[in-house]
């Protein structure tokens, strides 16, 4: 299997690549944000829970998120992989995530951390507010709060994947394209 964590902070371009990655190597892209805000939309137990905190710029309890994620890779037992979205975000998720692959007798393949300068991601989170309909991309108050977060508690899950030789560091500034070619080139020369 192959299994990717596509990594950055908010605005690095993410979802925008998943798309591109899961067509190329037909993987099943799993967003816990995404998730989220299926859940926000239909108005569940969780939906509502998860909103208290993204509304902030927060990041979601541990448990909870663990266990969403848990239960949607259980409902794709068939999956060639998995392209991982904004998941693990702290590094107790990095550890859940190793032993709930373990338990499917598989493991992370790479972690991909997309690049990108905080002025820069800035921007980027304004202008998608224009389309996206996302409260927490256009108030930058928020847009503060998550790239903060993403410092304090996301950025040092690197660490986790570099100590299993497993972290590629992927410059995130030019075209859409130019990022995808430097993304498939890194996946495509995985030993
Ligand atoms: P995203 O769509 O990845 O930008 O996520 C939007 C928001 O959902 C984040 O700001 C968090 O509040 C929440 N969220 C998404 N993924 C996670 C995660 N792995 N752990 C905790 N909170 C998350």
């Amino acid at each position: 299997m192959l299994n990717i964590v596509l990594f950055g902070p908010p605005g690095a371009g993410k979802g925008t690549q998943s798309e591109k990655l899961i067509e190329q190597y037909q993987l099943k892209h799993l967003s816990t944000g995404d998730i989220f805000r299926a859940n926000i939309k239909g108005e569940t137990e969780l939906g509502t829970l998860a909103k208290s905190y993204i509304d902030k710029g927060a990041l979601v309890p541990d448990e909870v998120t663990i266990n969403m994620l848990k239960a949607e890779l259980e409902k794709n037992p068939n999956a060639k992989g998995f392209i991982f979205d904004g998941f693990p975000r702290t590094t107790p998720q990095a550890e859940a995530l190793d032993e709930l692959l373990a338990s499917l007798d598989t493991s992370i393949s790479v972690m991909l951390a997309l690049e990108v300068a905080e002025e820069e991601l800035k921007a980027r989170l304004l202008e998608r507010a224009k389309t996206s309909g996302r409260t927490d991309d256009a108030d930058p108050a928020i847009i503060q709060n998550r790239i903060d977060t993403y410092n304090s508690q996301t950025a040092p899950v690197k660490n986790f994947y570099a100590d299993q030789q497993k972290l590629q560091e992927i410059n995130g500034l030019g075209s859409i394209d130019e990022i995808t070619d430097r993304l498939f080139s890194a996946i495509d020369t995985l030993d």
